[in-house]
């Protein structure tokens, strides 16, 4: 049985900007707490048209939880059932912050949400606020808005440089997905 450690003080992360490593940033944060017992959730925001490696991974191994509430691909939704879609993760999220069963808390693509206009950035604000202090909060997505940057306490930002996408080369197994 995994211990929630609440004497530490957990800090705001941003990973955001076009480039690829957002995602992957996360989850090698979520293999590095998961190493040191901690407690661990990722909630994504939403689904792509993929069987996602680290999903594999985490039902083979529990090394730590995603929760995804939303099996069907977002592409596939209307604007009206995503953003109904969007307002149940976010509801869900607040309430594992809440709860502070967790040490780290990765919200995964919940800036799209904010760019579809399915929340808004006063719910970001909110959950930020409302996360015990032991709580490590990572938010991710391409467009990280100006007011959760001046909030976080770390933001990166991943350029794309260059992107084998751009040749030609499709999502590969195993690499993006
Ligand atoms: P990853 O999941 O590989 O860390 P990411 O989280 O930074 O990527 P997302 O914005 O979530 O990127 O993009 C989702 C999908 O698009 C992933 O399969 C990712 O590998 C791929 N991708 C990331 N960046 C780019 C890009 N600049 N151009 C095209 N595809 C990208
Ligand atoms: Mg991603």
């Amino acid at each position: 049985m995994l211990n929630v450690d609440k004497s530490h003080r957990g800090l705001v992360q941003v990973y955001t900007g076009p480039g690829k490593g957002k995602t992957t940033a996360a989850l090698g944060l979520a293999l590095r707490a998961a190493g040191h017992d901690f407690r661990v959730v990722m909630i994504r925001f939403f689904e792509r048209d993929f069987s996602y490696g680290e999903h594999l991974f985490v039902s083979k191994y529990q090394p730590f939880e995603i929760v995804r509430l939303n099996q069907r691909k977002s592409a596939t939704l209307s604007r009206e059932e995503r953003r109904s879609v969007a307002q149940q993760t976010l509801a869900f999220a607040e309430g594992v912050l809440l709860e502070g069963n967790y040490n780290l808390v990765i919200l995964d693509d919940i800036f799209d949400a904010v760019e579809m206009e399915a929340i808004s950035v006063e719910d970001i604000v909110r959950l930020i606020t409302v996360r015990p202090q032991w709580v490590e909060l990572v938010l991710t997505g391409r467009s990280a808005p100006r007011e959760i940057m001046k909030r976080a306490d770390l933001v990166t930002e991943m350029l794309m440089i260059k992107h084998p996408f751009y040749e030609g080369t499709g999502p590969r197994k195993g690499i993006d997905y």
